[in-house]
């Protein structure tokens, strides 16, 4: 049931049973989900297509890819989530924008950042590349709930790495895209403007708390392999 593949199709997740077959969607089952990962592309960030009735891509780090996916999946994009403000996980939205209409969500922490183009904040320069500001259509709070059609992506509040940094947990598949607040390996930066290691201290023991009371099976991360919520209690006990 928790098999994961790092690579292109990393789950057909369809509430029941769990299958692998290249990208395509068993229709006869209502209730179904698909977590395509689109791994270390771009400025090595992963990017993740979320598939239900509706299509969310989390974080924006390559948007050639993503078309890819879309176009492969014969799906549109509807929602192009935002896990934080650093330039690798954003620098996609306006072409995906323009391309897709998909609707621009950030936590309401770190939108006023993204809308005023704050190079100090999202780092381009880091990066090699230019910036310009994005609208932000939908600013995201704790438990915001983003609807796909028989699945849903829970905000989780998980400030650290930046102000505004946002984990999602999909309930059905126990999921969690944590971007850059916990890893495989550890937990993210918080030197960079707007960093806090107390702030993120608190966001792992409140993950800690969400797989003790819900379960957390697979930790889908802004960058590298995934992990499983086991993971959590030895990444703390190391770094907090
Ligand atoms: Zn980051
Ligand atoms: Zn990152």
């Amino acid at each position: 049931m928790t098999n994961v593949e790092v690579g292109d199709v990393s789950r057909i997740h369809l509430g029941i049973w769990d299958y692998y077959q290249d990208g395509v969607i068993f229709l006869g089952c209502v209730l179904f989900l698909m977590i395509y990962s689109l791994m270390g592309l771009g400025f090595e960030c992963n990017c993740y297509f979320v598939v239900g009735k509706k299509a969310a891509l989390i974080d924006a780090g390559d948007p050639k890819a993503a078309m890819d996916k879309s176009l492969e999946l014969n799906m549109g994009i509807n929602y192009l989530l935002t896990t934080h403000y650093h330039f690798d996980h954003v620098l996609g939205l306006l072409e995906l924008k323009a391309k897709t209409g998909g609707l621009i969500a950030a936590h309401e922490a770190d939108a006023v950042f993204l809308e005023n183009g704050d190079k100090t904040r999202i780092m381009p320069h880091l990066f090699g590349s230019p910036f310009s500001k994005v609208h932000v259509d939908m600013r995201l709070a704790e438990g915001h709930i983003i609807d796909l059609g028989g699945l849903s992506l829970e905000v989780i509040h998980t400030p650290g790495h930046t102000p505004g940094s946002i984990c999602f947990y999909e309930a059905n598949s126990k999921s969690l895209f944590s971007g850059d607040t916990v890893f495989a390996d550890g937990v993210g930066r918080t030197d960079f403007p707007g960093g806090s290691m107390g702030d993120l201290e608190k966001s792992v023991e409140k993950l800690l708390l969400l797989h003790e009371k819900r379960g957390i099976e697979t930790i889908y991360p802004g960058h590298g392999p995934p992990a499983c919520g086991n993971d959590l209690e030895a990444i703390y006990e190391e770094y907090f």
